[in-house]
């Protein structure tokens, strides 16, 4: 509490310079303590059998890759202007803020577009957490994938959602967009890059080039746009950390400018590739995360 009194009045003093700030969330979490044999399980199998939200206060701990969120709530499987797809994963969780802002996002889509909404693929599992397939993200409830399908059908019944596949817009193999490609699709983009709870966004290059090329106004929201293997069929929009969620770990800002010509320059990379650098190191090996290596409110969580 010190530290936030001592912000504000930093604030007052630099109102420019000021970061939005916030009273840390309260911590209602029990302090568990874990046995070695606990620690060392594989955090997947564990998190990837949790199906319910814990009851505790909203919060974030931990990072994208490595952590999980309490007091998680459910994307509505259908909306008014969404559809929550592949219901029998139960990653339609997130925080509540992740939530709020997908729906705001599907409804603003609706507003500016041919599209009924969106179509809504992976956000977290009910306590975040490493996922038994997929995703070394989507861990701590701020992650969201949205499908590049058009939603046009909000009517869609649980077996066609389960079934149903989005499509690709990639052609050269990230290269070039496809004939599927609309400026519908980079008004999806944009307008989800421009909100300011977004931190970033991943989509295959070749989107980002486009939308480098087709911007005549406001440039800004271009840095938030990353250029990611896959990404053809949906977009990965991540949030940035909630406000007073001092436990959550934030991801460095991506570089200054519009990060167009590290975009072209990934396309001309698939167009063109280097050769393989000879004296490049073999890859780590990635081992599982252990429930050991989350943060321990995570460890907390992964028992109630
Ligand atoms: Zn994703």
């Amino acid at each position: 509490m010190r530290k936030y009194i001592a912000s504000i009045g930093l604030c007052l003093i630099a109102v420019t310079a000021c970061a939005p700030s916030a009273p840390p969330v309260a911590n209602d979490l029990p302090q568990v303590t874990l046995s070695s044999a606990d620690l060392s399980r594989e955090a997947r199998l564990v998190f990837g059998n949790l199906s319910t939200p814990t009851t505790t206060t909203a919060n974030v701990f931990g990072a994208y890759a490595g952590g999980c969120v309490a007091g998680a709530v459910q994307l509505a499987e259908t909306g008014p202007t969404w559809q929550a797809m592949r219901l029998s994963r139960n990653r339609n969780w997130a925080h509540p803020d992740t939530v709020t802002f997908v729906q705001d996002l599907s409804t603003r889509m609706a507003a500016a577009t041919s599209w009924s909404g969106l179509y809504i693929g992976d956000m977290s599992q009910p306590r975040g957490g490493p996922m038994l397939s997929g995703h070394a993200s989507h861990q701590s409830g701020l992650d969201a994938d949205i499908w590049l399908l058009p939603a046009r059908n909000l009517n869609l019944s649980q077996a066609a959602r389960e079934n149903l596949s989005s499509i690709s817009m990639q052609a050269q193999r990230g290269a070039a967009v496809n004939e599927n490609w609309t400026e519908e699709h980079a008004t999806l983009i944009r307008l989800a890059a421009s909100d300011p709870r977004v931190s970033r966004i991943f989509v295959f290059p070749a989107a980002k080039v486009w939308m480098c090329e087709n911007e005549t106004g406001d440039r800004s929201y271009l840095r938030k746009i990353r250029p990611w293997f896959g990404h053809h069929y949906h977009i990965h929009v991540r949030l940035n950390c909630p406000l007073g969620a001092s436990d959550c770990e934030a991801q460095d800002a991506p570089p200054v400018g519009d990060g167009c010509a590290d975009a072209q320059a990934w396309v001309n990379n698939i167009l063109n590739p280097p050769p393989p650098d000879p004296d490049a190191p073999d890859p780590a090996p990635r081992r599982a995360l252990r429930l050991g290596d989350l943060p321990a409110q995570c460890q907390a969580i992964s028992q109630l």
